[in-house]
């Protein structure tokens, strides 16, 4: 049995579409569905809608979270409740396609675990958002200390076994996109092309969206932690170049020395001194928070115990 998720706030315009067209491409392929829901604290019809879909099909399992989470935490909810071997992950508004669903599926029988669509083109979103998304993601893969998949969003299938690893990231500060790679396992990429929204409006406005860039750097890496040691090394470089001409300065008779020019060397070297210490300080609030989110050491693929030291331990007990 397979999953779908849809994680919906405010979708009422979309959702009655949504469902046809997920059920036209399931209705092609033979398995079982689920369509699980899981309503964000919606403020509009959408948790009626989905009440009247569940009451006609029984096929369709909804969450209603007891306020607006955002998606992330909308997501999360959700692969707690997936009772499918296998689940895909969509938006409710049709941007992302229905129909991928079926090589999805093959692709997972074939073994993958994470089949995750890249999106080859974008409509309806303004060059602005286009460019701006560009350079995030360039920033985002040189900073971040597990590449995170350029191009490629929430839209994918996930085996039982990605699912299970995913559930064990517990942080409550989420970037989904991360974690994907953060769990491993064997990955297959498929291409689409990223459709407009089938109907109502985007949840993210301008602010949302710096939000959830500035999120997903803060969370993929530590870098900005880092950045003070840095910028100490260059005042402190500075700091002894200023050094050197004030000595030279005293040497050579021919030349005075400004008084300031001592007060600039000091103020330089404090100011490298403190800005490295922060620096070192940097490093170790990056480890903490690394430990903070209390995620697992490793996942495991597959594990194969050899026979002969299995009957040893059945002869010790
Ligand atoms: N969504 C959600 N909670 C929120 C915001 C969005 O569950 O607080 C859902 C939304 O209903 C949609 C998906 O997340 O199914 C993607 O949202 P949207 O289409 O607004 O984002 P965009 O595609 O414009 O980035
Ligand atoms: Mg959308």
């Amino acid at each position: 049995m397979i999953t779908i998720l849809a994680p919906a706030y405010n979708e009422e315009e979309v959702l009655g579409l949504f469902y046809t067209k997920v059920c036209e491409v399931t209705d092609q392929i033979d398995e079982d569905f689920e369509l699980l829901f899981i309503n964000d604290g919606s403020t509009d019809n959408t948790l009626k809608i989905l009440r009247d879909l569940a009451a006609s099909d029984d096929r369709v399992s909804y969450v209603d979270l007891s306020r607006n989470y955002g998606k992330e935490i909308a997501m999360a909810a959700g692969f707690d409740h997936v009772k499918g071997d296998a689940v895909i992950i969509m938006d409710a508004d049709l941007q992302d396609p229905p129909e991928l669903i079926k090589e999805m599926v093959r692709e997972w029988k074939n073994g993958y675990d994470d089949v995750y669509a890249k999106r080859r083109s974008r409509k309806g979103e303004s060059a602005f958002k286009r460019l701006t998304s560009k350079w995030y993601w360039s920033l985002l893969a040189k900073m971040s200390y597990i590449p995170v998949l350029k191009d490629t969003g929430d839209f994918r299938l996930l085996s039982r076994k990605a699912l299970e690893a995913l559930k064990q990231c517990r942080e409550s500060e989420r970037y989904t996109k991360g974690m994907y790679s953060v769990i491993g396992f064997k990955k297959k990429e498929i291409l689409f092309d990223r459709e407009e929204r089938a109907a109502g409006k985007t949840k993210y406005n301008l602010k949302a969206m710096l939000l959830h860039a500035f999120h997903g750097i803060t969370s993929m890496s530590v870098l900005p932690l880092k950045l003070a040691g840095f910028f100490g090394l260059i005042l402190l470089a500075i700091a002894f170049i200023t050094f050197l001409v004030l000595i030279i300065q005293a040497i050579l008779p021919s030349m005075t020395t400004e008084p300031w020019g001592w007060l600039l060397f000091l103020i330089l070297f404090i100011g490298g001194l403190q800005m490295i210490f922060l620096g070192i300080m940097g490093e170790y609030i990056g480890r903490i928070f690394k430990e903070t989110k209390g995620r697992p050491l490793y996942f495991i693929n597959d594990y194969h115990n050899g026979k002969k030291f299995d009957k040893r331990q059945e002869q010790k007990e």
